[in-house]
């Protein structure tokens, strides 16, 4: 007998077909625009309406970019592979069939690893990855009699990219998609934005009693936009098989919807009521061959990986993982450390200040790097003034940045002179300060000198406050000392 709830008997056996829209600027058949949010029915040629006689050309762009993301997720490349038809009949497919791949697709046989909460990895295989396009969209509630159809999106480049049933819970299944997610923004193949349906995924999932090793039936729940919906698709959908099964009755192989509102799922058809596409290759298009210099050009061309750029920077700088990640994940930051970079003197510096200060300054202001108002060789500047000594890190936080912040494109180090914020040179002035400061605490002095050390602070921070933070800290330190020997 088998103890415990029957929940914790079984597993969750799942695999994801992710839709990942391509961000190209014109549709996969046709020089149509591919852009979103335009009024409907703005891009639609002959090839997106399906006029007789239009024919499709296949835009060589949607090929690298699958290609892309097809090493990325350590696939083999099917060098020769082709379209094929898959033919239903439905209001926003005006030709009657979809083109897409069926058993040649473009990549096959990869693998993603992820990271789970706990830090422990998991690797979740790639069946394979094919080229489609997207079809129009129907709009049932904007119109009493009507269904209205825009065409805008029909022709639209996809990739889906299946997964091997690898899947064993709701957070595998979301530490994968962010994971695609990241990649597909890194290698800039789809701005990958889930609300507005640029990325989206089918769950199948099915459950199995712990310990075994065949599979159980699988549903299909369809069309999941966003991550929180994957994550309760698949809690509701592995309640109700534990259910059903616990109570001896039988998981029959279906697709299903899933209510946002409701978090509940609903047949929308049973196997046997499956369409049968009748695949066939698709007689208008040639095959596609990617040939071993296109294949070698499109390698080349591939930027490094977030997990080998936080490697690196972990190697060459001494930096947590959790920083390194925090680049390597971030296109925009990465970006602007590598274009400010070569003009830092100490290049060490420069992660810190972006790690640090800087970070605290975007966060402070609510937005990110991109809106910066200053620039990589301003930031460059500040950073060099205050590694050479002439500057307080703390002054060119405070002031300097922000005062650069005003004026578009200033020369950071002219205007640091103009505002009198340079570390005073002058050791008169500074010598100054000190005889002030100490003529004002005499017993302090006293007491110092007989060997209360700790009283140094207060001359220091004393005297910085006459200098207005325009002294190095650590020379005022042996300033002071010398006076008080
Ligand atoms: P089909 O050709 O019928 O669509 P596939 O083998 O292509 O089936 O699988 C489609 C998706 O379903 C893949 O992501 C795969 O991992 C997943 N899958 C297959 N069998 C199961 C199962 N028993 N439980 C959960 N997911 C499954
Ligand atoms: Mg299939």
């Amino acid at each position: 007998m088998s103890l415990g709830t029957p929940e914790s008997r079984y597993e969750l056996v799942s695999g994801l077909e992710i839709h990942v829209q391509l961000n190209t600027n014109t549709k996969i058949f046709s020089a149509d625009s591919a852009s979103f949010g335009a009024l409907p029915n703005q891009h639609i040629s002959t090839v997106s309406l399906a006029l007789p006689g239009a024919l499709p050309k296949l835009n060589k762009e949607v090929v690298a970019k699958a290609v892309r993301i097809g090493l990325a997720l350590n696939c083999t490349v099917n060098q020769l592979n082709h379209f094929d038809r898959k033919n239903y009949f439905y209001a926003d497919l005006p030709k009657g069939y979809q083109i897409t791949q069926d058993n040649q697709p473009i990549c096959i046989n990869g693998f993603l690893e992820v990271e789970l909460n706990d830090g422990s990895k998991k690797k979740i295989g790639i069946n394979r990855i094919h080229l489609e396009e997207d079809a129009g969209k129907s709009i049932h509630d904007q119109d009493d009699q009507y269904s209205l159809v825009d065409l805008n999106r029909a022709g639209v480049p996809l990739i889906e990219i299946v997964t091997e049933p690898d899947i064993r819970s709701a957070e595998e299944a979301s530490a994968l998609l962010s994971e695609i997610r990241k990649l597909v923004r890194h290698l800039n193949v789809s701005d990958g934005n889930m609300e507005e349906g640029s990325l989206r995924c089918d769950a199948n999932i099915s459950i199995r009693e712990k310990g075994t090793s065949s599979f159980g039936t699988r549903c299909e729940v369809k069309n999941l936009n966003s991550m929180r919906n994957v994550r309760r698709a698949m809690e509701f959908e592995f309640g109700r098989q534990v259910e059903v099964i616990s109570e001896g009755g039988k998981i029959i192989q279906s697709t299903l919807n899933f209510d946002a509102d409701k978090g509940t799922t609903s047949p929308m058809r049973t196997k046997e009521e499956a369409n049968d596409y009748r695949y066939f290759a698709d007689p208008d298009l040639s095959p596609i061959y990617i040939s071993d210099e296109w294949l070698s050009e499109i390698k080349a061309a591939m930027p490094a990986l977030p997990n080998e750029i936080s490697t690196q920077l972990i190697a060459e700088f001494g930096i947590s993982k959790a920083d390194a990640t925090l680049f390597a994940e971030d296109t925009d930051l990465l970006h602007y450390f590598n274009q400010t970079l070569p003009e830092v003197k100490v290049k060490k510096t420069l992660i810190n200040w972006l790690i640090g200060p800087i970070r605290a300054v975007l966060s402070e202001k609510g937005i990110a790097i991109g809106a910066y108002k200053i620039k990589p060789d301003q930031l460059a500047k500040a950073i060099n003034l205050v590694d050479d000594k002439k500057l307080t890190q703390q002054i060119a936080i405070q002031q300097l940045l922000p005062a650069a912040e005003e004026s578009t494109g200033v020369d950071v180090a002219v205007l640091a002179e103009r505002l009198n914020l340079l570390i005073s040179e002058n050791s008169n002035e500074l010598d100054g300060f000190i005889d002030e400061v100490l003529n004002k605490y005499p017993q302090q002095v006293e007491a110092y000198k007989k060997g209360k050390k700790g009283v140094l602070g207060l001359f220091v921070g004393d005297v910085m406050k006459l200098a207005k933070g325009r002294a190095d800290a650590k020379k005022l330190n042996e300033l002071i000392l010398e006076k008080l020997k």
